[in-house]
């Protein structure tokens, strides 16, 4: 069975020695958080361009960055978050939830498998989880069908070897028309820690959607393992299901 897998391929960084160089051209100085991780040093540090808050008096420097960033969040000032991008291939996962997925407009880059491109024949497709037993074998065998008349489509185009790309395309078009929103694919993602807060918050706790539930968690758990700081007002919830959720804790 297909499981949402997820691939990291960047993480936010951060190069302290520029740093340390513009500090010395401006005479300013910064006390380094002990144990903030480099995304999170980079938000700090983005956050103190806008005041110039920089100073080697920890007096002056007042927050840590767990509780500077924390501060950040809470008055809004979350354009600073979207310093910290992160790179990511999700695979195992359907096309209804990738659909869902690439409606999220604002900090987000899609780089989808392409249907018209690629020969599905030997597609898998995601099963919701949970099925019960009598809605799955309906369910198993209409896939089953319509993957079989997909590849029958293509072999019929693939058996003419002359035609051109586009007609290529075309056929290939109406191959694709069959397949279910069950097919599995992969997508490529660049997000910013915003933009995935933003995602979290609405996605991350939808009890109905275990698809969705499961990317969110394995996505909380790519952002909180580098930048902690970040997400410190989202946590993994238990749900009697078996299914955890993503959830974020607001203030009372
Ligand atoms: C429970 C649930 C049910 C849904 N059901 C449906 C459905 O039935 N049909 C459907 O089509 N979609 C549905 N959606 C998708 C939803 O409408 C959004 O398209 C999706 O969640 C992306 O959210 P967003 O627009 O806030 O994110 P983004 O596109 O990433 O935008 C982020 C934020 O930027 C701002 N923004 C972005 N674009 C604009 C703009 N053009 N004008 C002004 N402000 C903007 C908004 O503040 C927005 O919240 C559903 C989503 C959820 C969570």
């Amino acid at each position: 069975m297909a499981q949402p897998r997820i691939y990291v391929l960047s993480r936010p960084s951060f190069e302290n020695s520029e740093l340390q160089r513009f500090l010395q051209d401006r005479e300013l100085a910064w006390v380094e958080s002990s144990g903030a991780s480099e995304g999170e040093h980079l938000v700090e540090v983005c956050g103190r361009i806008c005041y110039m808050s920089f100073s080697d008096d920890t007096s002056k420097m007042r927050y840590p960055n767990d509780v500077y960033i924390e501060n950040l969040v809470k008055k809004g000032h979350e354009s600073v978050l979207e310093h910290a991008n992160w790179t990511f291939i999700l695979d195992g996962i359907s096309r209804a939830f990738t659909h869902q997925l690439v409606r999220h407009r604002i900090g987000f880059s899609f780089s989808q498998l392409s249907q018209q491109y690629h020969d599905e024949s030997k597609a898998n497709v995601v099963p919701p989880e949970g099925l019960q037993s009598e809605v799955k074998e309906l369910w198993e065998a209409s896939t089953s069908e319509t993957i079989k008349a997909y590849r029958r489509i293509v072999e019929l185009t693939d058996a003419n070897k002359a035609i051109d790309l586009e007609t290529k395309r075309r056929l290939r078009s109406e191959a694709r028309s069959l397949l279910p929103n069950a097919v599995e694919t992969v997508i490529a993602v660049t997000a910013n820690a915003r933009s995935i807060r933003h995602f979290l918050n609405l996605r991350g706790s939808l009890i109905g959607d275990i698809e969705m539930r499961q990317v969110s968690v394995a996505i909380y758990h790519m952002v909180t393992g580098d930048a902690r700081a970040l997400f410190s007002d989202f946590e993994i919830v238990d749900h009697s299901d078996g299914y955890p959720l993503v959830s974020h804790r607001r203030e009372s």
